[in-house]
């Protein structure tokens, strides 16, 4: 029996959730099976109806009784495109707009159809890499939910009878200059946009415009504004820093330039043995989030703490002089802070999140100052072509709506009546406007409020360009014609402002004519192929920070609960609510799927006497929402963490159910976060879909980690952390070493539990969606999951630890799945994958129930009988589509190594390394993932594996898994509290 190495160390406790921490009954009873209990039996009551109505929209299609294979036609090309060769993708670069960020992108088409999105190489904000969003957004092409028709006061028009409508308007405003006008219009940062948005305001003087995004990057500029007098943003260049203090900063997953953050942090963790270099990351914050679990010191306060935690700093570097009492735990961080920041003058790096606000990111600017990190970690850029949310241009407009003085509205993008601040009442405002034309993805509630409802283009089908954060300008183009004859905000605005209604493509094309030197369709044409204008980067703005007057912070000492209202890393502010991946994507931190909850501490929940699940009622800002409760453990006391984005009724089918509206609990002074919350019970429970105790590997040291120092003095802690016999296989073993031998490795330092791998995987092996409650039943189907475990005193917050570790098939050489099988459905190759031959499976499900990982998924029902044909759109053609009965599992992406080797065999050779990138290695930001082939000694997965962090996750079974895992360090800073406890290794 194998044992786990003990030495002198104190041993760190890995829990999946609190039932797990205190191994309750119900906990082991639920572990104890392989599947968890619901989902091998066909007794609970599974409701048709309810899957159905979610399969219509972007999920695929179950059917208990349905036939194995279904019947497909297949009728060639009459005349075939010259340049489509049927089976063989073609690649374009476009770009994806959020915000005011831009992110380059690669769309792989077939045939026409755009199917999977990767990261622009070329492009500064992707690098190669993507994230969940990106990767989802191409289930949202094909939703059949959007909006479709043109409607008029909710009947059917056509397009024609609105440009009938609004050239009788447009010369009414022509005529008066614009007077009674006003478009509310979605944050953009866009050369073409911003054109057309001047053209707008020189056209239409006397009209108003309002630019509001529920979450947006506002408090940072204008912070920047307060602190430099100048209008500009931040580029953090996080590989160059040695020391990262974030305060309340997501940056890895939910803030504005996520990808490119992720790789700069990852690139400063990248450790090739225990002498390297590693950064070290300080956290502050009151929700646990995917950068927090990153963090080598996480402090956790209240976001009134927070603030006066910050002002304290400044005043301990100089940038403000501030009488601050911090409470002892914040007090003992400070001055160890401080020093290791200055001892890193001009290579430490100081961020604040979005939901800080602008006084703290001036301060934090002089910060930076101080630091000598303005013009070394951090740049500035001006704000060139970007419009920026601000809520007093919506207060102004609102004000004017209530006032009868606005007579036409033009809701460019957006969905206000769901997502204005609560305060404003804007579905009343807009009820005194004579004439409100909406444009939308959906039919939202502002759509069907709207006197005028125009279906909008994805970015997928519409023509437009973007800058990026450092001014990088890049090209928006369709990969297809708009599905539901949509139209793009670049379409509509010019059609406000010149009366006609001229084509996107023409439309940016004006724009771009005085940007491309020397012959026009030349430059244009490389653009399209490179999806960007080379060498547009802006230059760095040179800033003086010139802080005259900040607000002394409040006492910090408020009783009572306060809301954190929170951008969701899977819906972020609710578009993307109707993508049944992402609904379905369990979250990092929670591990929630298709809803979002309370999020509490453990000691407020037992304050408030509440447990998870809870249905509890938020009241704040003389509105109430009632919602599920969820114990986090790590999250402040006193502190409620709220997703927006969810509850978002009538714009379809998979959004319907899903989730809880905080939105009404959201004021113009409370955007980010508000005091005073009562919390009550209800007396009721609610259903959560939650993963965070299925696929358990039981008490098996799963996770490795040691600190810094620990790593130094025992290099080879992580392999050598289990105690084994000699490992003998009872079978003649198969010699692995010839052809092509693939491999894995996994980087647990690096890895920050992005879950862009999830859904990157799910795109490409058209993995299905199944529901809220069949994930509930534990029959998930992601063949890529990312396990989270916390480690700490659940009690004391700020001890609290998080790691996640993705899990897939890793491939065992000596696979116990495969000498189950009855039927020989699962069965090695010889170049070492482990694969599943889908039609001789019969579904006995013992290769399931022998996996030591628990990675293999079963097709409970036919999740894919009667998918929409618009939603088949997305499907990639060279993976197959499973049916019911059928088991499936990663298959380290082979279509990807066939297509390799089909094309080093034309050219007569062996796959080069980096050829096949599997589709999780493709997306991950932090580039966690390695693969390739074991035979090439050169190769990066060779050299990863080399390194002495390297691990064999439960290699004592001797399965001789082909995925292997590095081991996480932290680096600790001796002096700060509760350092010197950690100084060792951990698994567990
Ligand atoms: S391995 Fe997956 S979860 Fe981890 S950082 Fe990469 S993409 Fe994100």
């Amino acid at each position: 029996m194998p044992s786990m190495k003990k030495d002198n160390n104190k041993e760190k406790r890995y829990f999946r959730s609190l039932d797990h921490l205190i191994a309750t009954d119900e906990y082991k009873e639920k572990t104890a099976r392989e599947f968890p209990e619901g989902a091998s039996e066909m007794n609970n009551d599974w409701s048709r109806r309810n899957f159905m109505t979610l399969m219509g929209a972007s999920v695929a299609m179950a059917g208990i009784a349905g036939c194995r294979r279904p019947k497909e036609k297949i009728v060639p090309y009459v005349k075939p495109p010259e340049e489509v060769i049927p089976g063989v993708a073609r690649q374009y670069a476009s770009t994806m707009p959020l915000g005011t960020s831009a992110y380059g992108i690669v769309v792989e088409s077939h045939e026409g159809r755009p199917t999977k999105i990767e990261g622009n190489k070329m492009h500064p904000s992707s690098n190669g890499s993507s994230n969940a969003l990106i990767q989802a957004s191409i289930l949202g092409l094909y939703d059949p939910d959007r909006s479709q028709k043109v409607l008029e006061k909710g009947k059917e028009k056509e397009f024609a009878d609105f440009l009938t409508f609004w050239a009788e308007k447009y010369n009414v405003y022509r005529a008066n200059n614009g007077d009674g006008l006003a478009v509310v219009s979605e944050s953009f940062s866009s050369p073409t946009m911003a054109r057309l948005k001047k053209a707008f305001e020189k056209v239409y003087p006397k009209a108003v415009w309002a630019t509001y995004e529920p979450v947006s990057d506002a408090n940072i500029f204008d912070g920047l504004k307060i602190a430099t007098n100048k209008d500009v943003r931040p580029i953090y260049d996080y590989s160059k820093a040695k020391v990262i203090l974030s305060i309340d900063s997501d940056f890895t997953q939910t803030e504005s330039e996520n990808i490119n953050a992720n790789a700069g942090f990852a690139a400063g963790r990248d450790l090739d043995d225990e002498h390297s270099e590693m950064n070290r990351l300080y956290m502050v914050e009151s929700a646990f989030s995917s950068t927090g679990a990153s963090a080598d010191h996480r402090l956790v306060l209240k976001q009134k703490e927070i603030d006066r935690f910050v002002h304290a700093l400044a005043d301990k570097l100089g940038v403000v002089s501030a009488n601050i009492n911090l409470p002892d735990a914040s007090q003992a961080w400070l001055d160890p802070l401080v020093e290791d920041l200055l001892a890193n003058s001009g290579k430490s790096l100081v961020v604040a999140g979005r939901r800080m606000s602008a006084q703290i990111h001036a301060l934090v600017c002089g910060i930076n100052d101080v630091l000598k990190n303005n013009g070394n970690t951090v740049t500035y850029t001006n704000l060139t072509d970007v419009s920026v949310s601000h809520i007093s241009d919506l207060q102004v407009l609102t004000e004017k709506m209530k006032t009868g003085s606005v007579s036409t509205l033009l809701v460019l993008g957006g969905d206000p009546i769901y997502n204005a601040p609560s305060d404003l009442k804007f579905a009343s405002a807009m009820k005194k406007v004579e004439t409100v034309i909406h444009t939308g993805l959906y039919n939202d509630a502002t759509g069907k409020h709207a006197t005028w409802h125009i279906p909008a283009s994805h970015y997928l089908e519409y023509w437009s360009d973007a800058r990026s954060a450092d001014g990088t300008v890049s090209v928006v183009q369709p990969l297809i014609a708009p599905l539901f004859d949509g139209k793009s905000s670049v379409e509509m605005l010019n059609l406000i402002n010149s009366g006609e209604l001229l084509s996107g493509h023409d439309i940016v094309q004006e724009t771009w004519k005085p940007m491309i030197s020397g012959e026009f369709e030349k430059g244009w044409k490389k653009v399209l192929h490179d999806g960007l204008l080379a060498n547009s980067s802006l230059n760095s703005e040179s800033i003086s920070f010139k802080l005259k007057n900040i607000n002394s912070p409040g006492s910090g000492d408020e009783d009572g609960y306060e809301i954190i209202f929170a951008a969701s890393p899977a819906v972020y502010d609710g578009r993307f609510t109707n993508n049944g991946w992402l609904q379905e994507l369990p979250d990092t931190v929670t591990r929630v799927a298709w809803d979002n909850v309370a999020q509490v501490s453990k000691k407020t929940a037992d304050k408030l006497g509440f447990n998870s699940e809870d249905l509890i009622t938020l009241s704040v800002n003389d509105a109430e929402v009632q919602m599920p409760l969820w114990i986090v453990p790590g999250t402040a006391d006193d502190v409620v963490v709220v997703a927006l984005g969810y509850g978002r009724k009538g714009i379809g089918r998979v959004a319907e159910d899903a989730g809880h509206d905080v939105y009404p609990l959201r004021t113009a002074s409370t955007m980010d976060f508000a005091s005073g919350v009562t919390i009550a019970g209800t007396g009721r429970t609610y259903e959560i879909a939650n993963v965070q105790d299925h696929w358990s590997m039981e008490e098996r040291p799963i996770i490795r980690e040691a600190t810094k120092d620990y790593y130094e003095g025992h290099p080879e802690f992580a392999p050598h952390a289990v105690h084994h016999p000699p490992l003998e296989s009872m079978w003649d073993e198969f010699k692995y070493d010839k052809g092509y031998q693939w491999g894995m490795a996994i980087d647990l330092t690096t890895c920050t539990g992005c879950n862009a791998c999830t859904i990157a995987c799910q795109s490409e092996n058209n993995i299905p969606i199944i529901g809220k409650e069949e994930v509930r039943n534990g029959r998930e189907m992601h063949w890529i999951r990312v396990d989270r475990y916390f480690a700490g005193d659940v009690d004391d917050s700020s001890s609290v630890e998080m790691v996640h570790q993705p899990v897939a098939c890793h491939h065992c050489e000596l696979a116990p799945c495969e000498q189950v099988c009855p039927v020989a459905a699962t069965v090695h190759d010889d170049e070492g994958l482990n694969t599943m031959v889908y039609n001789r499976c019969i579904g006995t499900r013992y290769c399931s129930n022998n996996c030591p990982y628990k990675v293999r998924r079963f097709n409970f029902f036919n999740f894919t009988k009667e998918t929409p044909e618009i939603v088949k759109m997305a499907m990639n053609p060279d993976v197959t589509v499973r049916s019911r009965g059928v088991m499936e599992k990663c298959t380290y992406c082979v279509q990807r190594i066939s297509k390799a080797k089909i094309e080093a065999k034309k050219d007569d050779r062996r796959i080069k390394d980096g050829e096949v990138v599997a589709a999780c290695q493709q997306a991950c930001p932090a580039n966690a993932i390695a693969f390739g082939d074991l035979m090439d000694k050169e190769s990066d997965v060779v050299r990863i594996k080399q390194r002495n962090r390297n691990y064999a996750l439960l290699g004592e079974l001797n399965v001789r898994p082909r995925t292997t895992y590095l081991a996480k360090i932290r680096n600790k800073n001796k002096n700060m509290p509760g350092a010197q406890e950690s100084q060792t290794e951990h698994h567990g």
